[in-house]
């Protein structure tokens, strides 16, 4: 394919967007959750981890920690047999206790709605901010995990493997109203059909628009 300018980039940015929405009008942030809390705590437990796991494992603990200061004041050996299924639990436990302390402390025991405070939080990276601020704060984010990032790569809207910087490359591609719907369509799209080994190109619904189909660098392109 040749280079292409920022105009074309865009614009076949724009028609992936509308075939990956026919594909999955129910794209969505697959945690479950009730308030920002919830999801606050099923993103942090999500790292390294499927949401379908998380999904198993918050009835129980959002039913035994209700609010900010009950993580914040919860026994750290407690929290950690809730969520040690989800797996890395000593340190989720560790972050889920300090970033409820400092909602606590800092923030009237309400989750911050912006992105500087978010990622102020222990264990609140870009990613699980922009999850945070998309899915309940109404403000478009894009969020770059594994799927997306790889996706974003095989397109060919980035060239990097640095979650930050891809991101940086997907802000200017995609239009912002909606950065937080086309994450969720990269990652709805990376589990049924763009996976990081054998991707079904055959059955791809935007695979005339993919740099890569069915080519040899499309499955070496980083996974
Ligand atoms: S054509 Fe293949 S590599 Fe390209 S987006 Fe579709 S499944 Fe992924």
């Amino acid at each position: 394919m040749a280079r292409e300018t920022q105009t074309q980039l865009r614009a076949r940015a724009k028609k992936v967007f509308e075939r990956l929405s026919k594909a999955y009008p129910d794209a969505e942030c697959s945690l479950e959750h009730g308030d920002p809390l919830e999801l606050l705590v099923a993103t942090i437990l999500s790292a390294q981890c499927t949401d379908e796991r998380v999904n198993k494992t918050t009835p129980a603990l959002f039913k035994r920690f209700k609010t900010a200061k009950d993580f914040a004041t919860a026994p750290q050996k407690e929290l950690e047999k809730y969520i040690q299924s989800c797996g890395f639990y000593k340190n989720k436990a560790t972050n889920i206790i300090g970033a409820c302390k400092k909602i606590v402390d800092e923030h009237g025991g309400k989750v911050p709605g912006t992105l500087e405070e978010l990622v102020e939080l222990s264990g609140v990276g870009r990613k699980t901010a922009n999850v945070l601020l998309g899915t309940v704060f109404g403000v478009p984010g894009v969020v770059v995990d594994t799927h997306c990032g790889r996706l974003a790569r095989r397109l060919g809207f980035t060239k990097h493997e640095d979650p930050t910087k891809v991101e940086h490359d997907l802000m200017k591609v995609w239009p912002q109203e909606i950065w937080s719907l086309y994450s969720h369509l990269f990652v709805y799209h990376g589990r049924a059909v763009c996976f990081a080994r054998g991707p079904k190109c055959s059955a791809c619904p935007v695979r005339e628009l993919c740099p890569f189909p069915d080519s040899r660098e499309g499955n070496k392109i980083a996974k």
